[in-house]
């Protein structure tokens, strides 16, 4: 039994898919002198058969998920298309007789080798995708397992190094019930997307590629964190029955799609969902939001051969708009730097503090015409929400000082300047600052009257009030939502914007944690945004909550001197509130 982070609740029971298996075991054989030809001819076919898959895949996916989610399948034929890969493999086969097999995986030796000259994440994130492309020609070798063959058949267990978005659309395909990691942490944003589809995961544990094979029996405990490898069978009795009951649960709570979110003492709850794609905006829908309080653009662009004009991306926010639930849309500025980077705009890694640095609307200030551009389109989209009977907002992320969001809004006089003088249709939509840098908490009361409104980024001000990277797993006991002082910073903030009567919502992970959950609504938070696979499970949460429960469990959280403690006080509570949401509660 192995132990990382729970990043997404409930228990899955399922077969080993080992994505990285081509790691563990190259074949090694040296081919004679005669079976040189034959093993070319095995290469070219394999490679004509991914570069057929990729095809099939993009097409597939643009038409159920849109074009912005297919653009990395392109992206991954030009890199197998690239000439430099197949002389390289024709060499190794040719004048080092070695396997096809083998070739390809010195092939992924050599390109990490290149990449690793180089400190840049953008060309890391890029070796994963060469990775990816190995991977795929690899698996119409040996006919082991493509995410889309048939020969694997579901329930799957993912195990992998870490998931790349490219590999969550991938996983659209395949019966995945569970996830497992040895990288990555709760706010990665690979945990994120992951998690958007529900399926519990454990991230953060370290090494089990090698102790795990494909076709091994594994249990996910994405409560707790435990991942069981082969469990005796009254082990897996018991772990089976618990995923029955997890889906059942889940069944039963998306049934409340249709209710209003409301509180015990029928206090309404707004909530929202979270969104990075125009597929997410179709999952929102279902699972019952009442609309979409943030649209992670940087999406479009990391998935994204180059720069999308302004008329794709109106094109996008519109499919968005179409799809969201009351049609009712938060779209966020570009959120590049930190853990996402992208080609363009000159963003390159080369930073020693990348969360500390080049990030969100820094870069975009200093892209002035492609800034523009992005709010050109919203408000371009805000003007079809308002015909189709809903809402855009605009908001911008990192925002830090005063002075940046004056700034900000002379940008977006200017730009509705020249929508004015262009004659386009256009509405100048609601303005609002993410809250996610501690010194904009410190200073909130001297933006409130510059803002129309207010969504906390917890995700971030976790990781800087903490001082604790969201993504490194070593210090993740640190980047916690219920520590002390970030209770602290939460219910100050939140206090303030109910003084200024600017609406707040929080649109972190927290938002959808049953114990943050209880204690925001104690702090008098009434909007939420969260992926939408936990919107039915805090519906049900909320139902079973009075106000006054919420403001006395706070106020014995606030009391606590240390994590521990309020994790504990929050655990006893959490089950007195809800005693039948224990299976789809973390409970690590
Ligand atoms: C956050 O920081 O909480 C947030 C919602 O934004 P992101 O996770 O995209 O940084
Ligand atoms: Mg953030």
């Amino acid at each position: 039994m192995r132990k990382g982070i729970a990043v997404a609740p409930g228990v899955a029971v399922g077969t080993a898919y080992c994505i990285h298996e081509i790691f563990v075991n190259p074949n090694t054989k040296r081919l004679e002198e005669n079976e040189i030809t034959a093993e070319l001819a095995a290469y070219e076919t394999a490679r004509d058969k991914t570069a057929a898959d990729l095809r099939a895949l993009q097409a597939k996916v643009a038409s159920q998920l849109g074009q912005e989610e297919a653009a990395i399948f392109a992206v991954h034929e030009s890199i197998l298309r690239d000439p430099n890969f197949t002389d390289k493999v024709r060499d190794w086969i040719v004048n080092d007789r070695l396997t096809t097999d083998a070739a390809l995986h010195r092939l992924i030796d050599h390109y990490a080798a290149l990449f690793s000259k180089t400190n840049d994440s953008y060309l890391k994130e890029r070796l994963n995708d060469v990775r990816d492309v190995i991977i795929r020609v690899s698996s119409h070798l040996s006919d082991v397992l493509r995410p889309e063959s048939n020969v694997l058949k579901g329930p799957l267990i993912v195990v992998a190094d870490e998931l790349l978005p490219s590999q969550v659309v991938a996983l659209g395909d395949i019966d995945v019930h569970g996830i497992v990691t040895q990288a990555g942490s709760k706010t990665s944003h690979a945990a994120i997307l992951a998690r958007s589809r529900g399926i519990p995961a454990v991230s953060g544990v370290r090494g089990i590629l090698r102790q795990v094979t494909t076709g091994d029996t594994i249990v996910v405990d994405g409560r707790d964190g435990h991942v069981h490898q082969n469990p005796d069978p009254e082990a897996l009795a018991a772990y089976r029955k618990l995923e029955r009951e997890f889906f059942d649960l889940k069944d039963q709570l998306a049934e409340n799609r249709e209710q209003p979110a409301v509180t015990a003492d029928h206090v309404p709850i707004d909530l929202l969902a979270n969104i990075n794609t125009v597929g997410d905006a179709v999952a929102a829908g279902a699972m019952g939001a009442s609309g979409v309080g943030l649209f992670r653009t940087e999406y479009i662009y990391l998935t994204h051969p180059n720069v999308p004009d302004e008329s794709e991306q109106l094109s996008i926010y519109r499919q968005a708009i179409d799809a969201a639930p009351g049609h009712a849309v938060t779209i966020r500025t570009l959120d590049i730097g930190g853990d996402k980077t992208v080609p363009f705009l000159g963003h390159q890694h080369q930073e020693a503090n990348p969360f500390l640095g080049w990030r969100s609307i820094r870069l975009s200030f200093e892209h002035p015409e492609f800034f523009t551009k992005q709010m050109r389109a919203i408000m371009r989209a805000a003007r079809h929400a308002r015909r189709r009977g809903g809402e855009v907002k605009m908001m911008f992320p990192m925002v830090t000082t005063v002075d940046e969001i004056h700034r900000l809004r002379r940008m977006v006089r200017r730009a509705s300047r020249q929508l004015d003088s262009e004659r386009r249709e256009y509405l100048l939509p609601p303005i609002g600052m993410m809250l996610e840098v501690p010194a904009a908490a410190v200073t909130i009361e001297s933006m409130l009257p510059l803002v129309d409104f207010v969504s906390i980024g917890s995700n971030d001000l976790v990781q800087y009030l903490m001082a604790a990277d969201r993504d490194n797993p070593k210090v993740s006991h640190l980047c916690d939502p219920l520590a002390p002082a970030v209770l602290r910073v939460l219910s100050s903030v939140i206090t303030s914007c109910g003084k200024y009567r600017k609406p707040v919502t929080l649109c972190g992970e927290m938002a959808g944690q049953p114990r943050s959950f209880v204690l925001l609504v104690g702090m008098g938070l009434r909007s939420f945004s969260m992926s939408p696979a936990w919107i039915p499970s805090i519906k049900e949460l909320a139902s079973q909550l009075s106000i006054s429960t919420a403001e006395a469990v706070l106020k014995r959280a606030l009391r606590c001197k240390t994590t521990a403690q309020v994790r504990k006080v929050m655990s006893e509570e959490i089950v007195k509130i809800s005693p039948n949401l224990g299976i789809i509660l973390d409970t690590a």
